[in-house]
């Protein structure tokens, strides 16, 4: 649909891409963006017909056989690439903590909307967490997307529909990012040079994200790292809600956090490349731990055990869901979940972790408001 609209010059004014998060939405944004302002012709074109492609297997002459290609080497495309072409602007929420995008930034995408590109075909907006605009700033960017300029596209990401005011959503062009089949994931993976073997667990393991599982390739230990946060999750799970007044879990929360840091110690001791912040290694481990979670609850409500990401753990998984409710569950992703907003505002690891597996193991503790202020780093 993209590279149609590039080739028949016919590019929408606001598109919103709708997606989980990996699943190839900014990646996609900067192809189309570099398409549009592509130097080089054509920057799309049909795909080759002998090649099928797996999602329509029956539609011979359907929008799937087309293709965005820019060339990657004149100016405007590697200045897309590297993030320094002067039209191609990434908004990123900026105001309570970057939170939210402010009534200012929205402002200033209007400025901007209005001037013509110096360099290029078109000004592009890219707009990574639609999310996080407010009444306000929507507001204030509704002008732009009801009578946009003809040379301006603005690009919006968002994970779901519901997480995007209406009056943003209802003004753009909604498209959809599915979940890659493993199959695709692995080959696309053995293709860049992973060994097929560490290709397969990464794409059984990603939960049909690509972006992770490219990111999780450059980094060896990291399968490693995955197994054993799953492990610490199945142990809290084990545990379970009856344990619950139990007192030995107060020193089993203590274990269990040293456990999950030193993951992160080990895996920044032990990598060649460039040394990545400990923050976000925690983070991505978090979000292992809540990618467990979610299966958990899944497979508690009875869904299409297809849908759960941790396709490798489904036996232990449905064990586990047998034995638990879909509350408690719940219950246990919002407390991942406030680890992880702690994280964020720099609260340090050790303290997340403690208080994140106490909560776990015992239930979750009120939030002390100097904690948000980061009084403990
Ligand atoms: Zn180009």
């Amino acid at each position: 649909m993209l590279a149609r609209a590039v080739a028949q010059d016919q590019v929408g004014h606001a598109y919103l891409f709708l997606g989980a998060s990996c699943s190839g939405k900014s990646t996609a944004a900067k192809i189309f963006a570099a398409a549009m302002n592509c130097e080089r012709q054509p920057a799309a074109a049909p795909q080759h017909l002998n090649t099928p492609t797996p999602q329509h297997p029956n539609t011979s002459t359907s929008v799937a056989d087309w293709r965005l290609l820019p060339c990657g080497e004149c100016e405007s495309c590697r200045r897309i690439a590297a993030g320094t072409h002067p039209e191609v602007l990434e908004v990123r929420p900026e105001s309570k903590g970057g939170q939210n995008i402010s009534v200012d930034q929205s402002r200033e995408i209007r400025r901007n909307a209005a001037l013509r590109p110096k360099m290029g075909k078109r000004r592009l907006f890219l707009i990574p967490n639609a999310e996080a605009f407010n009444e306000e700033s929507a507001n204030a960017l509704l002008k732009t997307l009801e009578e946009p300029s003809p040379f301006v596209t603005l690009i919006l990401c968002a994970p779901n529909p519901s997480q995007v005011l209406p009056t943003i959503r209802s003004r753009c062009q909604i498209v959809r990012f599915g979940l890659a089949s493993s199959e695709e994931i692995a080959e696309a993976l053995t293709s860049r040079g992973t060994t097929p073997e560490i290709a397969r667990e990464l794409a059984r393991a990603c939960g049909g994200r690509p972006g992770l599982a490219l990111s999780w390739a450059q980094t060896p230990s990291v399968l490693q790292a995955r197994r054993r946060v799953l492990d610490l999750f199945a142990q809290v799970v084990a545990a379970g809600e009856k344990a619950s007044r139990d007192p030995a879990l107060g020193v089993l929360s203590l274990r269990l956090a040293e456990q999950m840091r030193g993951l992160v110690v080990s895996e920044k001791g032990e990598e060649d490349g460039p040394a990545r912040p400990a923050k976000v290694l925690h983070s991505e481990n978090l979000e292992i731990g809540l990618g467990y979670l979610r299966d958990l609850l899944l497979l508690c409500e009875r869904a299409d055990p297809l849908l759960a990401q941790n396709q490798d753990r489904l036996p232990e998984l449905a064990g586990l869901a047998s034995r638990t409710s879909a509350a408690w569950v719940l219950e246990q992703i919002e407390s991942v979940r406030e680890a992880q907003q702690l994280l964020d505002r720099n609260v340090a690891p050790q303290v997340v972790l403690e208080r994140m597996f106490w909560a776990l193991l015992r239930g979750r503790l009120p939030v002390a408001g100097r904690l948000y202020e980061g009084a403990l780093l």
